[in-house]
């Protein structure tokens, strides 16, 4: 007897590919409405509703059994009973260690499906090299963006030291262990059936993954992160081709593309080659420079201030930007700031946020934070509008933000950051620094802002100096 009707459509292959197309057509959609803070939330949701789709058009596959079905919803229960309560935990500030986790676990799903089919096809992948070789591939990306990625959230949270771990003679190492996996590849795809070479393969991939992120600094990771995560994509994609799945093959090719150009718009915000991250040994835990009042190699006095006098200082404003930094998101001094921001727009006083495309230690990390906080998305100026602004601005409050406005960037050639575009903070009237000491930030060098004459800084813990500023003010 033949199957009911309604089973027999959803479980038609032009049924399930037209599912797989309005799937993609939410990605793409839910993708580019993440490139406005108003809009991304619904984007976010939109491309989850997309993913969905495609999940269950791929368990519509009539080719699945029983016990099959109850492998995927238990792996579904663990993986809802891990991801859910830890995303809904996890701190703004530790988001680029949760997106390595998360990034790392695609990959390595990608390195054990491939294992999966390589013992399905009794190891014969030389038989057919359309397939053979893509699964090769996405067995050894993937085992590479899994173990690479597991270092990155060690370093990240802290389990691992920040600072370059050298190996050494690495890049030799890491050579030999891409040649071993390659020729254990190579070897298989000849015709050789035996699992333990597909074993090197993955182990070969997985120490290579280990010893190339281990000698980068714990501030570049997040540039890492966006390269593992392109990795990551690129293998689920050649899964997805020997698998003959099209939702594979383009959710993982959105999300190869997307991490390549984050890492590419990184690496030029930062004005570093993506090569020069990946091979290391800079943005390790930044050197403390000097630590208190004067004390520096710039040489020059550093004029310190009290929250009373910068409170009078900016009730005689017109105009005042704030600028947040890494700092801000470190003290979680958001909502002071908003607060700030009231107190000074009721004196009628114009408030502007200035917005550096790499503030923090991940892309659009200041943005979430002041939307957090209720910001209007309007007030939030990106560096190349904002930078013209300066010239008229009284008063411009730097909040833990130290690399994205060192001058020395546009001024010093020999500069490790010269180059990088930064917010021309020193062209304002007067400028208010608030952090802790005069510690250095990411790139490990000193600010000559500190010193300009038209500079005070207001030492101290980012979240109790603006509170301190706001009631001042308020009492005026
Ligand atoms: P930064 O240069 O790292 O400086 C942050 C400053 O915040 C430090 O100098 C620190 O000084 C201060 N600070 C820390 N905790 C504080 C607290 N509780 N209260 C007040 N101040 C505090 O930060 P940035 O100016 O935002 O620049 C970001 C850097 O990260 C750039 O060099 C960028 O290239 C790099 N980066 C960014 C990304 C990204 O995607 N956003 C990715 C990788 C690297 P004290 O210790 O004296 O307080």
């Amino acid at each position: 007897m033949s199957a009911p009707l309604a089973t027999s459509f959803i479980q038609d292959p032009d049924f399930i590919n037209a599912c797989y197309i309005v799937a993609f057509s939410l990605f793409i959609t839910g993708l580019s409405m993440l490139t406005s803070p108003t809009t991304a939330v619904r984007g976010n949701k939109l491309a989850a509703v997309g993913m969905l789709i495609a999940v269950v058009a791929t368990l519509l596959n009539s080719e699945l059994n029983g016990s099959e079905f109850l492998l995927i919803a238990i792996g579904l229960v663990i993986g809802t009973a891990v991801g859910v309560p830890s995303a809904v935990r996890v701190k703004m500030t530790a988001m680029p260690q949760m997106v390595a986790l998360f990034n790392g676990v695609g990959g390595g799903a990608v390195a054990l499906i491939a294992w999966a089919e390589f013992r399905q096809a009794g190891g014969e992948l030389g038989e057919d090299l359309a397939i053979g070789i893509p699964l090769c591939f996405a067995a050894i990306v993937g085992s590479i963006s899994f173990w690479g990625s597991n270092i990155a959230f060690a370093k990240l949270q802290g389990l691992l030291s920040g600072s370059p771990i050298k190996v050494p003679a690495g890049l030799f190492v890491n050579i030999a262990l891409l040649a071993i996996a390659v020729g254990a590849g190579v070897a298989i795809l000849l015709g050789s059936t035996s699992e333990g070479l597909f074993i090197l393969l993955l182990v070969a991939a997985a120490v290579l993954g280990n010893l190339a992120v281990l000698p980068i600094g714990g501030a570049d990771m997040p540039v890492v992160i966006s390269t593992l995560n392109a990795f990551t994509g690129l293998s689920a994609a050649a899964a997805g081709i020997a698998l003959d799945n099209t939702a594979l093959i383009v959710a993982g090719m959105l999300v190869g593309a997307s991490g390549t150009i984050l890492t590419d718009q990184m690496a030029k915000a930062m004005n570093r080659s993506i090569g020069s991250v990946l091979l290391g040994g800079f943005g390790g835990e930044a050197p403390a420079a000097g630590g208190g009042e004067g004390g520096s190699e710039i040489g020059g006095t550093v004029r310190s201030t009290s929250a009373a006098d910068v409170a009078i200082l900016l009730a005689y404003a017109r105009q005042v930007i704030v600028v947040p930094g890494y700092g801000m998101a470190v003290a979680q001094a958001q909502h002071a700031v908003k607060e700030l921001a009231k107190e000074l727009e009721k004196r009628n006083i114009e408030v502007k946020y200035a917005i550096h495309p790499v503030a923090g230690r991940m892309p659009g990390h200041m943005n979430v934070l002041l939307a957090e906080a209720d910001v209007p998305y309007d007030q939030l100026k990106e560096m190349d509008d904002i930078n013209p602004e300066f010239g008229r601005t009284d008063v411009s409050i730097v909040i833990g933000a130290n690399d994205v406005t060192n001058p020395d960037a546009r001024l010093k050639t020999e500069s490790p950051i010269y180059g990088m575009p930064i917010l021309n903070v020193d062209e304002s009237k007067q400028v208010i620094v608030i952090k802790r000491s005069m510690a250095s930030g990411f790139a490990g060098i000193e600010n000559p802002l500190f010193f300009d004459e038209k500079t005070q800084m207001l030492f101290g813990d980012a979240k109790s100096s603006v509170a301190e500023i706001t009631s001042e003010l308020g009492g005026l």
